[in-house]
């Protein structure tokens, strides 16, 4: 027996019976996205300081409120536990008491999305897939096919045409079927969600699949357990789709509940000034279906997110705030997380940096406030568009005496 209460619907609010269900069935697929709820009072059982002492580093550890049966074992245990890493550089240059970065640029592919695939990989698993797909415009779909690659499984992987060239590399180089769509992501995403119905395939799109962002949950489990005597006043997610910023909110908020951590900390969400649709919906109340604007920082450009509601109540509940930022200022961010913080974030990445230096000036975060910001990808996964922000190299011939020019130049 797992411990899910139930499923319940973020916009109607009715607990759903089917566990097997992907969405609600009054609400449809567009708003009908279910959120588990698990039974936390059983869940503390077993759950507590001194059980958590003693189990491993990875994302199992939280198996109580995960969505997997106590009897499936995973094979997956790579993922997760990444670390929190101090950068008082960082924080000086941004006018902040103190910073620490959520890493998850060195997670098992390269991104938080690795926490979620390894949950619907496990889930798979145990309800006997073996062929697995997703519609992805990158991370998803590369830690999917790696979660695919390290278990035994197959990966289905359907790409739209602008897919930055290092996540293509990452998904052949882990064996997955590429189908590469010639025409939008949104044609891609449909017909993904054809193939799986056709042909009987796991389909791991997170706006659908409510098990996903139970793993996006465990970074907020995580930064419960890394900074329980050291709290944060505020938690820093770049958002696309939304479900990774509200599944951080509800790792922290679960936490809370079962009295593992006594604090609580607000959101700030960022998005791309051009693709802000859930910083809009946030303001009105609903989504405009009509964004048309574009970002470079490929992971977040999502006109159309399905998590939105989530998204918008994470910030809500507690009492957060959203920003945006221009893709000039995520380049700069880049470069500050390069140099100050030694991550090389990818630009959906630096989007939370940025964010936060955009926060600082208009002083929605304050300067004694203690932050934690959370870098969901690695900046090898877009080398095209790190190069647009890195700056150039000093080209010169293999002659000491042009190497001491620069060197005079630049000091
Ligand atoms: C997916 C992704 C995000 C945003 O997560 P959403 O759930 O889409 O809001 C941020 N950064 C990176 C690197 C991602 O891959
Ligand atoms: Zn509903």
């Amino acid at each position: 027996m797992s411990l899910i209460h139930s499923l319940v619907c973020v916009q109607c609010q009715t607990a759903c019976n089917d566990q097997n269900a992907t969405t609600c069935p009054a609400c449809g697929p567009d708003e009908g996205i279910l959120e588990i709820r698990f039974n936390l009072a059983a869940a503390a059982r077993s759950l507590n300081h001194a059980t958590l002492a003693l189990r491993p580093h990875h994302l199992w550890r939280y198996r109580e409120l995960l969505p997997l049966k106590p009897t499936h074992t995973p094979d997956l245990d790579h993922i997760g536990f990444t670390p929190l890493i101090e950068t008082p550089r960082l924080a000086k240059k941004l006018d902040l008491r103190r910073l620490r970065l959520k890493d998850d640029s060195r997670s098992a592919s390269g991104s938080f999305k690795d926490r979620a695939s390894a949950i619907g990989v496990e889930h798979a698993r145990q309800i006997g897939f073996t062929e697995l797909a997703c519609a992805s415009t990158g991370n998803a779909a590369t830690s999917l096919a790696y979660c695919a690659a390290a278990t035994g499984l197959n990966a289905n992987i359907f790409v739209s045409h602008n897919v930055p060239e290092g996540k293509l590399a990452q998904l052949l180089a882990y064996g997955a079927r590429v189908f590469r769509v010639q025409g939008s992501y949104a044609q891609a995403y449909e017909l993904c969600s054809k193939a799986c119905k056709r042909l009987r395939w796991y389909n791991r799109n997170a706006a659908i699949n409510p098990y996903l962002v139970e793993g996006k949950k465990t970074a907020g489990l995580e930064i419960a357990e890394q900074a329980r005597l050291d709290p944060p006043d505020w938690v820093v997610c770049s958002v696309g789709d939304g479900c990774s910023i509200a599944g951080v909110a509800k790792g922290l908020h679960e936490m809370r509940a079962l009295r593992l951590i006594d604090w609580k900390t607000r959101m700030l969400g960022v998005q791309a000034e051009n693709v802000a649709p859930i910083v809009q919906a946030a303001r009105t109340g609903k989504l405009d279906r009509s964004t048309t604007g574009d970002t470079y920082a490929d992971s977040i450009n999502v006109p159309v997110p399905r998590n939105w509601r989530k998204a918008v109540r994470a910030v809500k509940h507690t009492d957060g705030a959203w920003v945006t930022v221009s893709d000039d200022e995520i380049r700069y961010a880049t470069r500050l997380t390069g140099r100050l913080a030694g991550i090389f974030a990818e630009p959906a990445a630096a989007t939370a940096i940025a964010g936060l230096a955009a926060a600082r000036k208009h002083n929605i975060i304050p300067k004694q406030a203690s932050v934690i910001a959370c870098i969901t990808g690695n900046g090898l996964k877009d080398i095209h568009g790190a190069l647009t922000a890195v700056g150039a190299p000093n080209d010169i011939n293999p002659d000491l005496d042009d190497v001491l020019r620069h060197v005079d130049h630049n000091s």
